[in-house]
């Protein structure tokens, strides 16, 4: 299998490797092995990273020079789109994606997402007119002004590591931000990368700076806890969030928190095309390790076993369908660590010790090598209270748990204590009024997309606190100033 450059340290405006020279092992998932090496940060490199990016926005016109930072982010989206083959590569090495999903949803959906902020830029109103008005006796023409935040430290994950970067670091820089980008240990290159497209395009030193460090928490907690880093953007597990929360407490750092999901995936008795619908539910893109992927799928209790036997069948169909690293169509490849392998083991007898049913999967395949592979699972007989159906697994297992009628769909979906995403399928009227009534920041109905770049995304309850993406989450990375003029009466 191919090799990948070393990822190095974007600080400055330069890159390079850490102030000790020490790099740690880039591992691509499909091998176990190292596909390349990353620069490992020290806290003197995530401390310089923080110097210049405050520098960068204390002391140049980078916050204030709307036209010419516009300017410069566009021609750095071009240069990320240019680099897409090798964002692709780094997307099936790296982060083990297989091609049918790296091309589409890795790298296409984040390139995409990007164009999607340079358009949504032109709607935000840095200035608005609010107007004459006599307060306290003083004639007043009222402002309010948007700036850009400040400093962002833009911590990201590894299930979709260009998304999730994008997401951050094109809207925080649209709105005047400087950014140090911590990327997760395990995709280190695709931070990397970007400051390399960086230089290509022109961006101004410090603006832009980006750690690779094989310490999950030293370089996040370091942002986190900085009183020169004014608010920190973090995509990843509801625990580390909870922690980030509480260590930006002191500063009380602004704090923006996309995190877990157990969403679900209903299907209505009056859902057109039901059969297909439930084998379509089946948890298997990118190895299940997308945090608004459905995994709890509710299915009518008048047509369960028929539910179950559609399942079976898919399940059976798709068993030769995946971990085939040169396959075009292959969507599913290997988790991407041994960690979180035997993590999603785990929830496997987790489940078979509640009582669950295994319809289909559920083994370690050391037979496909030393990468990280478990077969798509699927769990029936389940019900909400199993921690298989309340906790994030973040692996291609689907658990499905019959409902009585709609109103009782709608109580299970938000039976938990996450609310990021949903699917519903069912006639115009139900599926709307059940899409109305699930408590999460993200749905799709009857097929449609309720996430892509021009649109807000987020959680509800433990999924997070914030939104990503679209005009709104531009306008995260701002404050709101109001001015008041005096002016003759
Ligand atoms: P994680 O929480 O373990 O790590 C996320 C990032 O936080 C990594 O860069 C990690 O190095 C860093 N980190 C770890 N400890 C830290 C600390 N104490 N202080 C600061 N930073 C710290 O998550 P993960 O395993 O990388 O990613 C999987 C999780 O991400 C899943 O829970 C998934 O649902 C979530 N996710 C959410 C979204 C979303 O938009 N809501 C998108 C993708 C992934």
């Amino acid at each position: 299998m191919d090799t990948l450059q070393d990822a190095l340290l974007y600080i400055n405006g330069e890159m390079r490797p850490s102030a000790n020279t020490q790099f740690y092992d880039n591992i691509n998932p499909w091998t176990g092995a190292p596909c390349g090496k990353a620069a490992d940060a020290t806290a003197d490199d995530v401390e310089q990273a923080i110097s210049c990016a405050r520098t960068a926005f204390d002391n140049t016109d980078w916050p204030t020079n709307h036209e010419q930072r516009y300017a410069q982010v566009t021609k750095f989206v071009e240069a990320l789109c240019e680099a897409r083959a090798e964002l692709v590569k780094i997307a099936r090495l790296e982060a083990g994606s297989a091609i049918g999903a790296a091309a589409m949803a890795q790298v296409d959906g984040a390139l995409n997402g990007a164009k999607d902020y340079l358009e949504c830029y032109k709607q935000l109103e840095w200035k608005q007119d609010r107007g004459i008005k006599v307060t306290m006796g003083a004639n007043t023409q009222r402002y309010v002004v948007r700036e850009a935040a400040g400093v962002v430290g833009a911590i990201t994950p590894w299930n979709v590591p260009l998304y999730v970067n994008i997401g951050k670091v094109i809207a925080a820089l649209l709105a005047g931000c400087t950014v140090v980008l911590k990327p997760a240990p395990d995709t280190p290159l695709m931070g990397s990368i970007m400051g390399e497209l960086a230089i290509k395009a022109g961006l101004p030193a410090g603006v832009f700076n980006v750690v690779t460090s094989s310490h999950p928490a030293m370089a996040g907690e370091m942002l986190t806890t900085d009183p020169r880093v004014d608010l920190i953007s973090f995509t990843g597990s509801t625990a580390v969030g909870k922690l980030i929360m509480k260590n930006g407490a002191d500063t009380l750092k602004r704090v923006f928190l996309e995190l877990g999901g157990k969403s679900a995936y209903v299907v209505l008795e009056d859902a057109e095309d039901f059969d297909m619908k439930i084998m379509s539910a089946m948890v298997v893109f990118h190895a299940g390790q997308g945090c608004a992927y459905p995994t709890r799928l509710l299915v009518p209790k008048s047509r369960y076993d028929h539910a179950c036997t559609l399942l079976e069948m898919a399940y059976g169909g798709f068993a030769e369908m995946w971990g085939k690293f040169d396959d075009e169509s292959c969507i599913m490849g290997p988790l991407i660590s041994k960690k979180q392998l035997g993590r999603v083991h785990d929830y496997v007898e987790i489940g078979k010790a509640e009582g669950a049913r295994l319809l289909a999967g559920g083994n370690l395949r050391p037979d496909m090598g030393d990468g990280f592979f478990i077969e798509p699972t699927c769990f029936v007989d389940c019900t909400n209270d199993m921690r298989i159906a309340r906790e994030e697994i973040f692996g291609p297992v689907l658990v499905v748990i019959p409902f009585e009628d709609e109103e009782d769909a709608i109580r299970i979906a938000n039976d938990n204590d996450y609310g990021l995403g949903g699917a519903v399928y069912g006639g115009p009227e139900s599926a709307m009024r059940v899409a109305n009534a699930i408590r999460a920041g993200a749905l799709s109905v009857n097929g449609g997309m309720g996430i892509t770049g021009d649109l807000p995304f987020g959680g509800y309850k433990q999924s997070g606190m914030g939104r990503e993406w679209g005009l709104e989450g531009i306008e995260e990375f701002t404050e709101i100033k109001a001015i008041g003029v005096g002016v003759p009466a």
